[in-house]
């Protein structure tokens, strides 16, 4: 037997077995000390500067070879600041003058900094500096403290990743070719670390509990994704057994791959649109290995996220414009930028609230900080030149949000009109139906907006009032409870009632025993993982939609919770 079996939560799958690896903050708090010899201590504090810097030459220039340049120039941005004498000369000032060990000198002086720059509420660039300076402070300190901060982009062996939780600029960082899985402490399978590892194509287990504790850097680990396991020091018996499991994996993901080119049309007939969610370009060989027939959902906040600053409208026309032509006329959907929740950009911080997930976040960032958003929308405007572009946008709640967005929208449409940029006149604008306020309007909205696309993992957390990362509420996450399909059959009935398509890009797209059900349901367009698109094809084409409307009728009509519609769907479609 294994020394120790984890269960967690199957967030992406396969099968991994690796070393582990820990990507842990280390303890770096300290108590503030008077020191006598201050030379000795400025001493110090110079040897913790040119270890940093050396530090991060080095992660820079792995960072660019595993990463890419545009990845590692936020430890460039590092070195700048270690290398900037004014903020070194206060630090050394501190220690002469106070008498106070380099450490408490470090933190006094880079939180004035840190404190100043997040005032400049004016100047996008220099809020964004705070950031940096937290992480560049972070480092000296560990140097001080004689402990080592993980640094994900100097991993150079096949590792599993243990983390409490990893954000989506962790999960950025990581180098897909030598990252075989993860697990984390924290999340759900909705969470954005879990989002992301189905993106990577890596099996991940999240919600795990206590991955941080119960293992140990170097432990060899068996990671189902599957089945939500992970073994740590697995017997040779194990490791034969899941050799043998990720080999079967691996032969049901060639079976699926033959469906490849094919169209996903149900067994009567009936042409369903399948799509790919994406997070940046780089998510683009997923989508056509999967043979996907659209883009359903660009999280164009990454490229915010993996980014060191607010990126440029050139910057962010480049990387939309790689996407659109790579689809060769096929609709790419990018939503606008959706930050806040529990994504952050540590150069546009966000004001503390006790609710982040009901506050301050996407549209609603948008509308307020209009110079972003209208940054954001001409460079959208001129990549739909290159292909079928459509624009919708997160967390819409009311529908003034809406034609406060598309008014923003038709202004910078005009604008490049007149200067005689080439921008497509037809662009589609959706918007995501998260919440459950739009939801119950869709009728109203469905006569203004052009399509709906729903997202569940929100629409979920906010129906039920259950936060999505929060695994102690996980039982409250229930995609096949009735009360959400019938909100989800209104949606769809609305849209079209008043001539619209709606589409699906939460994770319940790609639900095997939610899809005949959606099918059913007559949704239009299933956006998912790439690593979903194919079994969910060899689904769809082994089902009869008239068949599947009859069972939708029951189990939203005749079941009364999550579990009887489960097992509806188990026993009518899987035979179990
Ligand atoms: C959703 O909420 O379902 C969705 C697709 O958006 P995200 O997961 O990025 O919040
Ligand atoms: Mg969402």
């Amino acid at each position: 037997m294994a020394e120790k079996v984890l269960k967690g939560i199957a967030a992406s799958d396969g099968v991994a077995i690796a070393k582990a690896y820990m990507l842990v903050d280390p303890d770096l708090s300290f108590e503030k000390t008077t020191v006598s010899d201050t030379d000795a201590e400025v001493a110090r504090l110079h040897d913790a500067f040119d270890a940093s810097k050396a530090e991060l030459k080095v992660i820079k220039d792995k960072a660019v070879e595993n990463l890419g340049e545009e990845e590692a120039e936020v430890f460039e941005a590092h070195i700048t600041i270690l290398s900037d004498p004014e903020m070194l000369g206060q630090i050394e000032g501190k220690i002469k003058d106070d008498k106070v060990n380099a450490e408490e000198a470090l933190k006094e002086v880079t939180d004035t900094f840190i404190s100043m720059f997040e005032a400049m509420t004016d100047n996008a660039y220099m809020q964004e500096r705070a950031g940096d300076i937290r992480d560049v402070t972070k480092r000296v300190l560990s140097h001080l403290l004689g402990v080592t901060l993980p640094s994900p982009a100097l991993i150079d062996s096949e590792v599993i990743v243990v983390a409490h939780d990893l954000t989506p600029s962790d999960t950025a960082q990581l180098d897909r070719k030598y990252v075989k899985g993860f697990i984390t402490d924290i999340g759900g399978r909705t969470s954005h670390s879990a989002i992301m590892s189905r993106t990577l194509e890596i099996p991940a287990v999240v919600g795990s509990e206590s991955a941080t504790t119960d293992i140990k850097e170097g432990d060899t680990v068996v990671l189902d994704g599957i089945n939500g396991d992970a073994l740590v020091a697995p017997t040779d018996a194990e490791v034969a057994d899941y050799q043998q499991k990720a080999k079967d994996f691996v032969a049901q993901k060639a079976e699926w791959a033959k469906l490849k080119n094919e169209a996903t049309v149900s067994k009567d007939g009936k042409h369903f649109e399948l799509a790919s969610n994406i997070g940046t370009p780089d998510d683009m060989d997923g989508v056509l290995d999967a043979g996907s027939e659209a883009i359903g959902l660009f999280r164009s906040e990454f490229l915010y996220m993996n980014s060191s600053e607010l990126p440029d409208e050139d910057t962010q026309f480049e990387a939309y414009k790689k996407v659109v032509e790579g689809m060769n006329g096929k609709p790419v959907i990018v939503r606008t930028m959706d930050i806040g929740g529990d994504k952050e950009l540590p150069y546009l911080p966000l004001p503390d609230e006790m609710n982040p997930f009901l506050g301050y976040r996407a549209i609603r960032i948008s509308l307020d900080r209009d110079d972003i958003f209208r940054t954001q929308l001409r460079a959208l405007l001129r990549a739909s030149h290159y292909g079928q572009l459509r624009i919708m946008f997160p967390m819409i709640a009311t529908l003034d949000e809406f034609r406060k967005a598309k008014a923003i929208f038709e202004e910078e449409k005009a604008k490049l009109v007149a200067a005689g940029t080439p921008v497509a006149d037809d662009i589609k604008l959706g918007i995501m139906i998260e919440i459950p306020a739009a939801a119950i309007l869709a009728d109203q909205f469905a006569k203004e907006v052009d399509f709906f696309s729903i997202g569940t993992n929100d629409l979920i957390q906010y129906s039920f009032a259950a936060d999505r990362g929060n695994e102690q509420v996980s039982y409250l996450y229930q995609p096949y409870n009735p009360s959400l399909l019938r909100l989800i059959k209104h949606v769809i009935d609305a849209a079209h009632a008043n001539g619209r398509f709606t589409g699906m890009c939460g994770e319940v797209a790609g639900d095997q025993i939610a899809v005949p059900l959606l099918m059913g349901l007559g949704l239009d367009e299933f956006s998912m993982s790439s690593t979903s698109v194919l079994k969910t094809r060899s689904l769809m084409k082994k089902l009869d939609t008239k068949e599947m409307a009859k069972l939708a009728d029951k189990a939203l009509n005749e079941c009364v919770t999550n579990e009887e519609v489960k097992e509806l769907v188990e026993k009518n479609v899987f035979g179990k």
